[in-house]
């Protein structure tokens, strides 16, 4: 078992990175996190003035997975994710959706208790802990924590929680996996621009795959399996979300699922999620059932 700790962390995904950690395939590693704002906002009193804004979004890492080629997809199955007991929000002119009309920028530090978030003095809401920013080095240029793509980064998807696994590209060797920016809770779309954000700590396990193609960055749960898709637009990644399910029903079924069995069956039962709309880029998922795959022959 590695532990890495949570002064251990970069700003971008990057070919260019120094992993802080060798690991061989099928080792179980806890990442410490520090909250998206690396742990800067201390009480209710922090100003956003106050706030560093180069440190955002840090992600503790990278890690060098040995034996993982380019080319090869790197799994890593979420066996746990402890978090802190307070969690803090930021919102204000220029963010989120509400941006226009908002003033000032506050920020409001949220107490989590037995399981629970306390929004108010009436509403309580349940955990759904889940990583935002989790990814592997992009091929080519090094992209900001803050943005998510192929590689993964700031996907800020629901889904990526305990019991979660996930699947990412390795376009360098060693793969260099790196993950930070934990939400207590976080509704899709995260509309004000963040979740309840959060340190903590994730236990995972990584092991490479070798002989199997798959979209990525792609998840699979308990009962669904899942694209994950980042573009400029909606549009686009539902587009290509799209494309890379039909794809993979095609592909997988040496073509005996056409084109048009898969888009149908995507029609009838895929489910077409947001994932955020805040980020520079904006993400979505598309969800199918496992039951589905096991009827048409598909194992992944
Ligand atoms: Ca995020
Ligand atoms: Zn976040």
């Amino acid at each position: 078992m590695y532990r890495i700790k949570r002064d251990q962390i970069v700003y971008e995904m990057s070919a260019l990175n120094k992993p802080v950690l060798h690991v061989e395939e099928g080792a179980t590693v806890i990442f410490e996190t520090c909250d998206c704002f690396e742990d800067q906002i201390k009480s209710a009193d922090t100003q956003f003035e106050a706030l560093d804004w180069n440190r955002i979004n840090p992600a503790t890492g990278p890690v060098y997975v040995e034996n993982a080629e380019p080319g090869d997809v790197l799994e890593v199955n979420i066996k746990q994710i402890k978090i802190a007991e307070q969690g803090v929000m930021l919102t204000g002119p220029q963010l989120g959706m509400l941006g226009d009309r908002l003033t000032q920028n506050v920020i409001r530090q949220i107490p989590i208790r037995n399981n629970k978030a306390v929004y108010n003095d009436r509403v309580e809401i349940p955990l759904k802990p889940m990583i935002g920013v989790i990814g592997t080095a992009p091929m080519g240029d090094a992209v900001a924590c803050g943005t998510p793509g192929e590689h993964g980064g700031n996907m800020d998807c629901t889904i990526i929680g305990e019991g979660t696994i996930l699947y990412l590209p390795v376009n360098v060797p060693g793969a260099l996996l790196a993950m930070g920016d934990l939400h207590a809770v976080m509704g899709d779309g995260e509309v004000s621009v963040c979740g309840l954000e959060v340190s903590g700590e994730v236990t995972v396990t990584i092991s490479v795959i070798k002989d199997r193609q798959l979209p990525v960055p792609f998840a699979k749960t308990a009962s669904s399996v899942y694209v994950i898709s980042s573009a400029k637009t909606l549009d686009e990644a539902v587009l290509n979300a799209t494309r890379k399910l039909v794809g993979l029903l095609t592909t997988l079924t040496n073509h005996r699922v056409n084109d048009y069995d898969a888009v149908n069956l995507l029609s009838l039962t895929g489910n077409l999620q947001i994932c955020q709309v805040v980020d520079p880029l904006k993400t979505v998922r598309f969800e199918l059932k496992s039951a589905y795959l096991d009827q048409l022959g598909i194992t992944i």
